[in-house]
């Protein structure tokens, strides 16, 4: 029996907290494990659970039960309960073991709940030892007690009328003021997963649950995609190898794979009760899984989980079905959201990705969207884009400096607004650097059919037309260099073919012969030798090299180049550290720049080869010991402009002196790649009319 004279023991705040939480608005279920919660500050226990009656089913009372511990025995001691019910009367018992705990030697308290006469529940408590529940305890839980048995009659009344209506016009009126807010939700414009976020907060709120998910069904390939998912205590989605959070799964597993399938609500009130029930997390015990219907399809489903066994009733499940029910229109209006932003996102995709400028025009020229690629091929910042943005009002004077031609940018706009219906194509060239800009404007239009502006697209070809040069170029020298050789050759040969000539006179026809045939060969060896260095296919062949022992190696080679017109110096110190380089390549270097020298000085004068150690260098110079030389000669000099030109493949300085002169304009672009090989610049002073000096640097042998 339960005593009440230690009432100094009671604490009214504890008390008052209780009668707060009991009465409250939110799900039963929730209230009660709060109830447990607070009533462990009075009482020590480590379990409880309450039996209440939820329904009558016939003349038999059916029973709910609360547990506080998800491990709770099941059933468990039954036959006490019945005796408590029978005899209305707080039983304390000492159980031998509780199996679950592994705590032998406990206590259960177990407590009647009783409303007007009549039983409506039972409490049970479990502690360990014997002697727990001491008198206070239980003057306690006599005070709480009728707050509780109310708590337990409101929530039996309601599920009363619940299962006997079990639609919505029969929920409680708290439940419907809450469906009536939600309802007005459902009336807001939502993208899917806002929407579903929102549906799934409300329904654990609603309901008391834990931990919850909505997935979206894939009825073509079988599966459920896990679209939100809401307070488990771990990570619902494993991850794959990319590290991506793993969203589908085959409806064949799972309580919502059933739902899914068979577009039935599942109610699954204790894990451990039900056959067919496995649960994707081994902490939950409890299952709500409701379908949402859209054109009589089920396109999702709704799980609600709780770690407590039969932590929802029947109550609960009408609830969220009247819900799902209602929620069909909003969804179908999101899904259909959800494919426009879908399209729009992947077409936005395209957009961004495609290298070319893009850029949609309004009808006044005004940019309305641009790609990434659209500043980057003006060579434009952001910045400028602040504000409206138009085409030509803002580009062109952006544009001004490097315009190649202004006017005709700002023609094909004006053409564009007075023919909005043409396709355009123009050519726009930049300086500064060199660019050529392919643009194309097409008209657009709206779904109805009527002009909406333009598309730019804006293409950066300044590489194909550089290729194009190239190849006209390439075909036009070679076939002049290649020709002048060949027709010397085939005239003297069947000149020696056709007549017997003098020895003096046939031996200076072979002797040109020759000549013209290495000069073929040389030609060829350069068309060879760009192709490999570009192909990154020529390897150093590393040594330590005195430069004036190459040097004097290399006069034969030179001598065939010179003229009495020039005179050659060669000026290199006898204390001059060796070099580490190829010997061949670093021969092949110097041939062609001395022979450019002697070439590019008709009129003759001085040719100076000078061998330094590097002292100073360069500002972007790579750092480390260089040796540097130089090639001077006094002839015709390089035009400023073109001197940053001549390093690059088959350019040739066009003018009178030079076209006279011959050249296939390779020369120097192989001599730049093997100077680059070696680690060390080429760079040249020059100065018309009166003379150029090439300098290079090639890395110094040093001491190991
Ligand atoms: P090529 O001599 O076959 O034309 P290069 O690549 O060796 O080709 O030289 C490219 C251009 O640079 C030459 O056509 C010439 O106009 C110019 N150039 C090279 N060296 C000199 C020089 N020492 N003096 C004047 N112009 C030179």
């Amino acid at each position: 029996m339960l005593v009440s004279h230690t009432t100094h023991q009671l604490s009214p705040t504890l008390l008052t907290a209780l009668a707060h939480v009991l009465s409250g608005e939110y799900a039963f279920v929730a209230r009660v494990h709060k109830m447990f919660e607070l009533l462990q500050q009075a009482v020590p226990f480590y379990d409880g659970r309450l039996l209440y009656q939820s329904q009558s089913h016939g003349s038999e009372p059916l029973y709910e039960q609360i547990n506080t511990a998800s491990r709770w025995p099941m059933p468990w001691n039954e036959e006490q309960t019945r005796q408590v019910m029978h005899s209305r009367m707080a039983v304390q018992s000492a159980d031998a073991l509780d199996d679950a705990t592994d705590i032998s030697n406990v206590t259960t308290l177990s407590v009647p709940v009783v409303w007007a006469e009549q039983l409506c529940g039972v409490l049970e408590l479990r502690a360990e030892g014997s002697d727990v529940f001491a008198a206070p305890h239980q003057t306690f839980i006599a005070a709480m007690l009728p707050l509780l048995a109310a708590a337990v009659v409101a929530e039996a009344d309601k599920t009363y009328a619940l299962a006997a209506h079990p639609q919505a016009h029969t929920l409680m009126q708290r439940q419907e003021d809450a469906l009536n807010d939600l309802y007005e939700e459902f009336g807001a414009p939502y993208a899917l997963n806002e929407f579903l976020t929102m549906l799934l907060r409300w329904s654990l709120d609603a309901t008391g649950a834990e931990a919850g998910m909505i997935s979206l069904v894939d009825h073509d390939k079988k599966q459920l995609v896990a679209q939100v998912y809401q307070g488990y205590p771990q990570e619902p989605l494993s991850r794959d190898i990319y590290g991506e959070p793993r969203r589908r799964w085959s409806w064949d597993m799972g309580v919502s794979g059933e739902v899914a399938r068979s577009g039935r609500p599942l109610h699954i009130r204790d894990v451990a009760r039900n056959s067919h029930a496995s649960l994707s997390t081994p902490d939950i015990r409890s299952e709500l899984a409701v379908p949402i219907f859209v054109d009589d399809q089920v396109v999702c489903v709704m799980v609600l989980d709780s770690p407590r066994s039969l932590a929802f009733g029947d109550s609960e499940l009408s609830l969220i079905q009247v819900v799902c029910d209602a929620a069909t229109p909003p969804l179908r209006r999101a899904l259909w959201y959800q494919q426009t932003l879908e399209t729009s996102t992947q077409l936005g995709q395209v957009f961004s990705s495609i290298p070319d400028g893009l850029a949609l025009l309004d009808n006044e020229g005004r940019v309305l969207r641009h790609n990434p690629a659209w500043l980057g091929v003006w060579g434009l910042n952001g910045d400028i884009l602040n504000g409206a943005f138009h085409v030509p009002w803002d580009l062109v004077p952006h544009l001004l400096p490097r315009l190649h031609d202004p006017l005709g940018l700002s023609d094909f706009c004006a053409v564009g607004q007075s023919s909005p219906t043409e396709v355009q194509t123009t050519m726009v060239i930049l300086r500064d650097p060199h660019q050529e800009l392919h643009v194309l404007s097409t008209p657009t239009r709206d779904s109805l059919e009527q002009l909406t502006g333009r598309l730019w697209v804006v293409s950066d070809v300044t590489r194909e037309r550089e290729a194009d040069r190239l190849k006209n170029e390439f075909i036009s020298i070679v076939s002049h260099e290649l020709r002048t050789p060949l027709t010397s050759i085939l005239g003297y040969t069947e000149l020696l073919l056709a007549r017997d000539f003098g020895r003096d006179e046939q031996r200076e026809f072979v002797q040109t012969v020759y000549d013209q045939a290495n000069h073929l060969s040389k030609i060829v060896e350069d068309l060879l030798g760009v192709s490999r260095l570009e192909a990154g296919k020529v390897k150093l062949n590393l040594w330590v090299v005195s430069l004036r022992q190459l040097m004097a190696e290399m006069t034969a080679q030179l001598s065939p180049h010179l003229s009495s017109r020039h005179r050659v110096v060669i000026d290199i110190p006898q204390q001059i550290p060796p070099a580490y380089v190829d010997r061949d390549k670093i021969k092949q270097i110097l041939i062609n720049l001395l022979t450019n020298a002697v070439k590019y000085s008709p009129r003759g004068g001085e040719v100076i080869l000078k061998v330094r150690e590097a002292f100073t260098l360069p500002l972007d110079h790579p750092e480390g010991d260089f040796l540097i030389l130089s090639v001077h000669d006094q002839g015709l000099g390089i035009p400023e402009d073109d001197l940053p030109h001549i390093w690059e493949r088959f350019y040739r300085v066009d003018n009178s002196n030079t076209r006279r002169i011959g050249g296939t304009g390779l020369g120097l672009s192989i001599t730049k790649a093997l100077v680059e090989l070696h680690g060390g610049r080429i760079w040249v002073e020059s100065i018309v009319n009166e003379g150029s000096t090439f300098f290079f640097t090639i890395p110094m042998a040093v001491e190991p």
